[in-house]
């Protein structure tokens, strides 16, 4: 069976000559469901660091009343849960802005060149942590038309998950995750590429997806929320640009931006 709603046709009689209209309910149905399982999901992400907390808080005021390990230990967990309850509630923030505005292109002149420096920057910390280097390979400046800030948040986006998901595996692969930036007929192309484990391709189309994680688990643990691939679709979206992806396993993966480049 086909999944395909039509509402009662409308019929409307104007003096003579008659209206009908078809209304497909597939798509309002499908949005209706997306919507649905949006608020589910966001529900169930806030609802578990929020029981941790309140659990740690009873036993703080009843069994560990008086362990001072426990309370210094306990208050370092539930610091980190609410934490990661800010950074959820700031994601979801984002990406309902982004989405209000999803019809009004960014036109201010960005130079995706000085955007990539500033990432590589603000990211040489947490890649010197993880014993990974970050190579930019990018011309002096590359102009396309978009929001600096948003353009920012994509660089960062895919330059910490390399960081966080794209360690090499083995000795045989270079510690190190490449970004380059290259300009071609009318885009401007940009590329995160690490030599990590890599992602299996029954997950590819899926992973922009509000939520979508290849290992709940390891995303948890590294800090992430489920939604920072879907942020850096929703803005490209905006800028008319576009996000590939190309991934293989035990090889590592490469995420591709295209933004058209700002002519006058
Ligand atoms: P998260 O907050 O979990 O990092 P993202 O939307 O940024 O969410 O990414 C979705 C999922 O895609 C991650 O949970 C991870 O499983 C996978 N992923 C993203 N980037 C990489 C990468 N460079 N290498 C391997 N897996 C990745």
């Amino acid at each position: 069976l086909f999944d395909v709603y039509v509402a009662p046709i409308t019929v409307v009689s104007l003096e003579g000559s008659m209206i009908i209209s078809l209304h497909d309910l597939t798509e309002a149905r499908r949005v209706e469901r997306m919507r649905a399982d949006f608020i589910a999901n966001a529900s169930h992400e806030l609802r578990t660091p929020l029981s941790s907390l309140l659990g740690f808080i009873e036993t703080l005021q009843g069994p560990a009343k008086d362990d001072e390990n426990a309370r210094i230990r306990f208050l370092g967990i539930m610091r980190d849960q609410a934490r990661r309850m800010a950074r959820l509630i700031d994601d979801l923030l984002s990406l309902s802005r982004i989405e209000q505005n999803l019809h009004v292109r960014p036109q201010a002149p960005v130079d995706l060149a000085l955007v990539l420096r500033h990432v590589v920057e603000t990211l040489t910390p947490m890649a010197h942590d993880n014993h990974v280097m970050l190579n930019l390979d990018s011309p002096d400046s590359l102009i396309v038309r978009g929001d600096y800030d948003e353009l920012l948040r994509v660089v960062e986006n895919l330059v910490e998950n390399a960081i966080k998901y794209g360690l090499p595996v083995s000795h045989n692969h270079k510690p190190e995750i490449v970004i380059t930036l290259a300009k071609r007929s009318r885009n401007a192309i940009m590329s995160v590429r690490d030599f990590g484990p890599g992602i299996a391709s029954e997950h590819l189309p899926r992973l922009t997806e509000r939520f979508y994680r290849v290992d709940n688990r390891q995303s948890r643990d590294k800090g992430g929320t489920g939604l920072g691939l879907a942020i850096v679709k929703h803005i490209l979206a905006r800028h008319q640009g576009r996000l590939g992806i190309d991934s293989r396993l035990g090889e590592g993966s490469t995420f591709n931006v295209a933004l058209p480049l700002h002519e006058d």
